[in-house]
């Protein structure tokens, strides 16, 4: 029987992708007429991914990995006040009001009723707890996990630290690598619920996507909604 499940944040309870999707299109229009790289796109997500090394996971990085673009794409000719600009962005993006996904109210306030809920997410510490806050989910979890990444030791740290089975435990969320199949790898359930929009490094592999259906301990989900007859169907298997 499942004892705990853990929830991803971002692009699980609410939405998080779209945000950056449209700071980059704004970031685009405050580098128009400074430079005439057709490539800017490629360029930073090649600098956000290399920059995951030095600032880890969420807003603050990615907003420096934005300035560090534009001085690269101008070669250094970007006007500072544009900087105050992408500035800017970064702090409308941190500030930005919290969307949920649909469903996850009523399926997180239902759960929290029979099951110890917790929030395992990656990224920076300030910001998720503030999401938290806002999401106006805060209540239903029983403890936040804000962690560097997600992998299979953090997933055992997890289990020894709450003193549970890997078979008490359920992780829900939409990346394979990080959500997924760690989870599956240690030995807990794991609910997959993709979103529309993905990105780059949180990609899963072809083969491991392909092996994912044959795991007796996964479940793919189209909405959270369902996860309550998943968690039927794991009492009925257990
Ligand atoms: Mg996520």
């Amino acid at each position: 029987m499942i004892e705990i499940i853990a929830f991803d944040g971002d692009d699980t309870l609410w939405h998080e992708a779209p945000l950056f999707q449209s700071s980059v299109m704004k970031f685009k229009g405050i580098l128009a007429g400074y430079h005439e790289n057709d490539r800017v796109h490629d360029i930073l997500s090649d600098k956000a991914v290399n920059n995951l090394k030095h600032f880890g996971y969420g807003v603050k990085g990615f907003t420096l990995s934005l300035i560090e673009t534009a001085l690269d794409v101008t070669e250094d000719r970007i006007p500072a006040a544009k900087i105050r600009n992408i500035l800017e962005l970064g702090k409308e993006m941190m500030n930005a009001p919290i969307n949920l996904l649909d469903g996850v109210k009523e399926t997180v306030d239902l759960l929290s009723r029979t099951y110890k809920l917790i929030l395992l997410t990656k990224g920076d510490l300030f910001h998720q707890e503030a999401k938290v806050t806002r999401s106006g989910l805060g209540d239903y979890f029983q403890q936040l996990e804000i962690v560097a990444k997600k992998d299979d030791h953090i997933y055992e740290r997890i289990l020894n630290k709450y003193g549970v089975a890997a078979g008490q435990f359920l992780m829900v969320g939409n990346s394979v690598p990080s959500d997924i199949l760690p989870a599956l790898e240690v030995g807990a359930y794991a609910a997959h619920i993709p979103y529309h929009l993905e990105w780059a490094h949180e990609k899963a592999q072809d083969e491991d996507r392909l092996k994912l259906p044959e795991h007796q301990r996964y479940f793919l989900l189209d909405n959270l909604r369902s996860l309550p007859e998943v968690l039927n169907q794991i009492s009925v298997l257990s």
